[in-house]
């Protein structure tokens, strides 16, 4: 194990272990990620005894600062770019109302009794008598091998005292695409409902980590199958499933938004756009209509589903920020250029697209190639083809015509003084139909042309520029 200690910092803390005749270890992710050969920048040091005395002679001898929280008996210390976290061996004991547990000393092996999974259990020695050793009485390292996510305690029992660990099992098999032991995975089905009493921000904190792997499927399919999705998000459970009526069915939008989510994964690490894939049918349920003679139909379901974007961040407790109207705009907005490339791809639908999306044009491209999940090849590269159209012309458009985060070239207030008028309807026609001109390509969109075309309108609305 020695070789993987290269870091100058672990003989650091051997010697002062030794000279202060402390019992260390190095536990938890940054063993796991060793093995693994991920990049870990986390060091989570176990101390026998009082973490937070022993971090500040660490601090000391590398006169560096240490911060201290009294409250959870740890202390973190940063070194180069590295976070070292010490902490003191314990040994836990839960009561059913809290996942906060009673905590008392102990040895280094009730430390790793109350880790999550056998993964995250692995420590390694810094004493001089062992250093380096693998301190592994789980079979974590097994597990690794074998690729799977098992708990170090009967599964009933860790999930019980702290329902967190669900969603970490569903979260850790995602980012390392392992699999859940089938006893945990059935331990999760029969506890689910206690993840009641773990904080939204926890959750969501996980879903997060979730929809930012690779492959988000697999952990939404975990969530899921054990029921967890229904408690913590029941609005995408609900997109689950196929009704069928004289014979005729719809897709199943669940394992579709997931197919979405994945293609669009391919393409971008921006958490926002991957949430707009997650909801960008969420309203496909409640619009859901069966329309005799035509089958289902999801009118309006962007519509709704815009609508539905900031309850769903409330409840989530995601920001209602800007990236909540950035997910908001590409679920409206979701369906356009699709639509457009159906048919003909005409200058000016695609210079309302682009006045519409404004910044949020190449997101919105990237959602609708991912969102194109049919398995039927002929219709494939028919929209694929098509969609290029719609990818040149909006180049084309934004070239000539500048429209992304457009502002009419003559405002309300040139309208209101050129005519005299007040605030009122003759100046919100005036506005309407100078950018209706502009989108539609009567005019071009400068100040020249738009001025001479509000003379032309407000004459026939009997209205005289005034002079000055
Ligand atoms: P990452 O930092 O990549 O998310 P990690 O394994 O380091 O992964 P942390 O949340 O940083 O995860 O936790 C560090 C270690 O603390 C874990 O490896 C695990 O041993 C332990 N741990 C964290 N949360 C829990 C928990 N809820 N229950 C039991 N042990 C936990
Ligand atoms: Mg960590």
């Amino acid at each position: 194990m020695q070789q993987h200690l290269q870091n100058p910092i672990f003989k650091v803390l051997a010697n002062i272990a030794d000279q202060t005749k402390t019992e260390i270890y190095v536990i938890g992710g940054f063993v796991r990620d060793l093995f693994l050969n991920r990049l870990s920048k986390d060091i989570d040091i176990v101390v026998v005894g009082n973490g937070i005395e022993f971090a500040e002679k660490v601090g000391m001898h590398l006169k560096t600062k240490v911060a201290v929280f009294k409250n959870f008996g740890t202390a973190m210390l940063k070194y180069n770019d590295l976070e070292i976290e010490f902490v003191g061996a314990r040994k836990e004991s839960y009561r059913s109302n809290s996942r906060k547990p009673i905590v008392e000393n102990g040895t280094v092996e009730d430390d790793q009794l109350r880790r999550d999974f056998t993964i995250n259990a692995l420590a390694i020695s810094l004493n001089s008598s062992n250093y380096g050793d693998l301190i592994d009485p789980f079979n974590g390292l097994e597990d690794l091998e074998q690729q799977l996510i098992r708990t170090p305690l009967d599964p009933t029992i860790t999930f019980s005292d702290d329902p967190l660990r669900m969603m970490r099992a569903i979260r850790f098999a995602t980012q390392l695409n392992f699999n859940i032991d089938e006893s945990a995975i059935e331990a999760i089905k029969a506890q689910k409902e206690r993840i009641s009493i773990v904080s939204k921000e926890r959750i969501t904190d996980e879903l997060n980590k979730i929809i930012l792997a690779k492959t988000p499927s697999i952990g939404f399919n975990y969530l899921f199958d054990t029921g967890l999705l229904h408690l913590i998000f029941p609005q995408m459970a609900a997109l689950y499933g196929v009704e069928i009526i004289k014979g005729k069915g719809h897709k199943d939008n669940f394992y579709h938004t997931l197919q979405v989510l994945d293609n669009i994964c391919a393409t971008t690490d921006d958490l926002w756009l991957r949430w707009a894939a997650i909801l960008h049918d969420i309203a496909k349920p409640p619009t859901k209509r069966f329309e005799e003679g035509h089958g289902w139909t999801f009118h309006g379901h962007e519509d709704k589903g815009a609508r539905m974007v900031p309850q769903i961040f409330a409840q989530l407790k995601l920001p209602l920020n800007e990236k909540m109207k950035f997910v908001q705009k590409l679920v409206q907005l979701h369906l356009r250029p699709i639509v457009l490339a159906q048919e003909k791809v005409t200058d000016s639908a695609v210079r309302r697209l682009l006045f519409e999306a404004g910044e949020e044009i190449e997101s919105l491209m990237l959602l609708c190639n991912a969102d194109i999940t049919t398995k039927n090849e002929y219709k494939i590269k028919k929209y694929r083809n098509n969609f290029e159209l719609v990818k040149q012309k909006l180049k084309d458009v934004e070239e000539r015509d500048q429209l992304r985060n457009w502002q009419p070239p003559i405002s309300g207030n040139d309208i209101m003084q050129t005519f005299g008028l007040d605030a009122g309807r003759e100046v919100g026609i005036l506005k309407n139909a100078i950018r209706e001109a502009i989108l539609e390509g009567e005019i071009t969109n400068n100040y020249e042309e738009a001025f001479n075309f509000m003379l032309k309108k407000a004459n026939e609305l009997g209205l005289k520029p005034i002079t000055r």
